[in-house]
């Protein structure tokens, strides 16, 4: 269960991974929070393809994981897919986010499968404010990458997709 294989997702429906698998350029998004804090989706930001299932509205919880599919919007290989993804770091007991024990610490994730070149991702986490796009900005390879930052460790890696013939970009944090 390390990197999500071998998990199947019951509320993922057949359909969707059909629809998914058929798209020329696509994408498996696996988040993993090992760590004791919550992970709250704060921006969002796709700049091409769509989103075969959503969640990242609500919280990752400490010790959960979610998967998500990303592909290019038509049955092509002529379009890419790409975004990034900003979580905000909070202890599970604190709603405004300001309890000492809060690291005030922000989770950025970038991710995407260009119509030219290798896929790419980018992982970072610090207290420094910026918009989701940023995430996207700064993925410019596939190759691995760790950040560090209030003694939490985020690492990205890529491994075989299990739905599709693409990658699967592991985040994990902890
Ligand atoms: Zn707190």
């Amino acid at each position: 269960m390390e990197d999500g294989k071998g998990w199947v997702e019951s509320s993922l429906q057949w359909q969707t991974i059909e629809k998914f698998a058929r798209r020329g350029r696509s994408l498996e998004i696996f988040i993993k929070n090992k760590s004791r804090y919550m992970f709250k989706l704060e921006e969002d930001f796709l700049d091409s393809g769509e989103r075969f299932r959503t969640i990242f509205k609500d919280c990752i919880y400490p010790g959960s994981s979610w998967l998500t599919l990303v592909a290019n919007k038509a049955p092509s290989f002529s379009l890419s897919v790409g975004g990034g993804l900003k979580y905000r770091l909070h202890c599970p007991y604190c709603k405004e986010n300001d309890c000492d024990d809060c690291k005030r610490c922000i989770l950025y994730i970038g991710f995407g499968n260009p119509f030219i070149g290798n896929l790419v991702s980018f992982v970072s986490l610090t207290n420094v404010e910026h918009p989701a796009k940023y995430a996207f900005d700064e993925a410019k390879d596939g190759t691995f990458k760790s950040s560090s930052f209030g003694g939490l460790r985020g690492v990205v890696e890529m491994i075989d997709a299990i739905y599709c013939s693409s990658k699967r970009i592991v985040f994990s944090v902890e």
